[in-house]
C-alpha cells in the first residue's frame, strides 16, 4: 500500500510522491522559546514525529530530512527577558531565556518519545538568508522599503503575470475580501492594507542586525520570513512536506508561501501542506485565565511521556482533540498492559494491520485499534509499538516507575505477600483475605497463578 497524505492546499488526500525518494524533505514550524511548552504544542511534535518515523520506515533512515526550527527572535521573548532578568542587558537576558526554554523544550519532547529532527535551525543564525530573500523580493517588485521597514505586497504578487500561486490559495481566502475587511487604522508606511512586514527597525536595546534594502538603521526580521529562510537553507526552494498547527495556515503559512515562491519564481514551496487540529482541555479552550493551561513539564510529573503520546494519538491528527483526565487514565492502563505483553519481547516486523492505517493519512486511531488486536502476537505488537515510538523502557523499568510515582514500597509489598502465602498454606483464609484487602487499599493488585503470585500497582 502507498502513503497518502491530506494536503491543506488542494483539500484532498493524495498519494505521496517525493520529489526525490533518496532525500525526502519535511519542514515543521517549531516553538517560540519564551516559556514552558503546553500540551497543545506537544501535538505537532508528536504527530509529525509519527510521520517522520513512517517516512524513515518507508524510504530508509538515511533518506529523510526533517527540519523543525526554533524561533529565538520574537517580541514575546524580549518581554519575558525584560521581566525575568531586569538587571541584565536585554541581549544577555534574551540569551538566558532562549537557552533555558530551549533546553526545557528538548527535555519535554525527548520524554514524549519524539526523535530529534535532522536539523533544528535557530532563526538568529539565518539572518543572512532572510536578507537575501528580502533583496530578491524587492528586486522582483514584490516588496518595498518604507520608514525603515520592508513590506511584502500580496497585491503585487497577485498582479504578477506569471505562474506564481495566488495569494490566499492556501488559506482559501480572497485577497479582495481581505482588502475590504482589513483594519482602517493601518500603519502609515504601508502602501496596501494587507501588506505584511518582512523587516522592521529594532527598538533601543533589542537584538538588531544590519538591515537589507539599503536601510541605515539596524533592524530585525518579521516572523514569517524566518521560516522561509530556514526552510530554503536546509531543504531548498521546493520540498515535500510543510507542517504545523491549523492556527498557522493564515497568516503564517500563507505568507511563507508568498515569500518563497516570489523570491525563487516557484509555483510551489511544499508539495503537501499538513496541519494538525487544535487541542482543548476538558472541553474548554486552554488558556491562562481559565486556569486550565497545562504544560508538558507539569504533566510529566504525573504521567510517563508515552502515556501522553498514546493519549494524543488516539485522535486523528486533523480532528480537534479533547484532553481529559479520564482518557489519560485509560491510556495509562493500555500502556501498562502493552508493556507487560510486549516490552521484553524481541520485536518482529510491524504488523500490516497497523502500518496500513498509518499510510492512510496517519490514521492513528485505527492503528491503535489494530494494536489492541495484537495481544496474542507479542513480537508483532512489539515491532508495531516501536514503529509508533513506544516501548523505550523495559517492562521492569516501566513497573518500577509506576511504583515510585504511586509511593508503593515494593519491599513492604513483598513482605505482606510472603505473609499471605504462609496464611494460605495453613489454610487461614481470613488472614489471607485481610492481607489482599490491605494491599488493594495500598493500590496494589495481585494475581495468583500456578507459578505463584505476581503484583503490580493498580491504575
Ligand atoms: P507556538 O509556539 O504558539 O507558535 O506553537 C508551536 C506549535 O504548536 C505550532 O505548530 C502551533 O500550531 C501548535 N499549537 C499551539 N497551540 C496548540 C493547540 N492548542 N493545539 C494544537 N496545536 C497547537
Ligand atoms: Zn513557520
Amino acid at each position: 500500500m502507498e502513503l497518502r497524505l491530506y494536503d491543506t492546499l488542494t483539500k484532498e488526500k493524495r498519494p505521496f510522491v517525493p520529489l526525490d525518494a533518496k532525500n525526502v524533505r519535511m519542514y515543521v514550524c517549531g516553538p517560540t522559546v519564551y516559556d514552558f511548552a503546553h500540551i497543545g504544542n506537544a501535538r505537532p511534535v508528536i504527530v509529525f514525529d509519527v510521520l517522520f518515523r513512517l517516512l524513515r520506515h518507508t524510504y530508509g533512515e538515511a533518506h529523510v530530512k526533517y527540519v523543525r526550527n526554533i524561533t529565538d527572535v520574537d517580541d514575546k521573548i524580549n518581554d519575558r527577558a525584560a521581566r525575568d532578568f531586569p538587571g541584565l542587558p536585554l541581549n544577555e537576558a534574551i540569551r538566558k531565556v532562549t537557552e533555558q526554554t530551549g533546553k526545557q523544550f528538548h527535555a519535554d519532547v525527548d520524554a514524549l518519545g519524539a526523535l530529534r529532527p535532522s536539523v533544528e535551525p535557530r532563526a538568529t543564525e539565518h539572518i543572512a538568508e532572510m536578507r537575501e530573500i528580502i533583496e530578491r523580493l524587492i528586486a522582483g517588485g514584490f516588496a518595498y522599503a518604507a520608514e525603515d521597514h520592508v513590506l511584502f505586497s500580496p497585491q503585487a504578487m497577485n498582479a504578477a503575470n506569471s505562474s506564481l500561486p495566488r495569494y490566499g490559495a492556501l488559506s482559501n481566502r480572497s485577497l479582495d475580501e481581505m482588502i475590504a475587511g482589513a483594519r482602517v487604522d493601518v500603519a502609515p508606511y504601508k502602501k496596501g492594507n494587507t501588506d505584511f512586514v518582512l523587516w522592521k527597525p529594532s527598538k533601543p536595546g533589542e537584538p538588531s542586525w544590519p538591515s537589507p534594502a539599503g536601510i541605515k538603521a539596524e533592524g530585525r526580521p518579521g516572523w514569517h520570513i524566518e521560516c522561509s529562510a530556514m526552510a530554503w537553507k536546509h531543504l531548498g526552494e521546493h520540498f515535500d512536506i510543510h507542517g504545523g498547527g491549523i492556527d498557522l495556515v493564515f497568516p503564517h503559512h500563507e505568507n511563507e508561501v508568498a515569500q518563497t515562491c516570489c523570491a525563487f519564481h516557484r509555483e510551489r514551496m511544499a508539495n503537501y501542506w499538513m496541519h494538525n487540529g487544535f487541542l482543548q482541555v476538558e472541553s474548554e479552550k486552554m488558556s491562562k485565565s481559565l486556569g486550565n493551561f497545562i504544560t508538558i513539564h507539569e504533566l510529566l510529573k504525573d504521567w510517563p511521556g508515552e502515556v501522553l503520546r498514546l493519549n494524543m494519538l488516539k485522535t486523528h491528527y486533523r480532528s480537534p482533540i479533547d484532553w481529559t483526565m479520564k482518557s489519560l487514565e485509560e491510556s495509562a492502563r493500555t500502556l501498562d498492559d502493552w508493556y507487560r505483553v510486549a516490552a521484553d519481547v524481541v520485536p518482529g516486523e510491524p504488523a500490516a494491520s497497523v502500518v496500513e492505517p498509518l499510510l492512510d493519512d496517519l490514521n492513528t486511531p485505527l492503528a491503535i485499534a489494530a494494536l489492541h488486536g495484537l495481544r496474542s502476537e507479542a513480537a508483532a505488537l512489539s515491532g508495531s509499538l516501536r514503529l509508533l515510538g513506544f516501548l523505550a523502557e523495559s517492562a521492569a523499568q516501566w513497573e518500577s516507575r509506576k511504583q515510585q510515582a504511586s509511593g508503593v514500597d515494593a519491599a513492604e509489598v513483598e513482605r505482606l505477600l510472603a505473609e499471605r502465602t504462609a496464611a494460605r498454606a495453613r489454610k487461614d483464609f481470613k488472614e489471607s483475605d485481610r492481607i489482599r484487602d490491605l494491599l488493594a487499599a495500598m493500590g496494589v493488585a495481585i494475581k495468583d497463578s500456578k507459578d505463584g503470585t505476581t503484583w503490580e500497582v493498580a491504575r
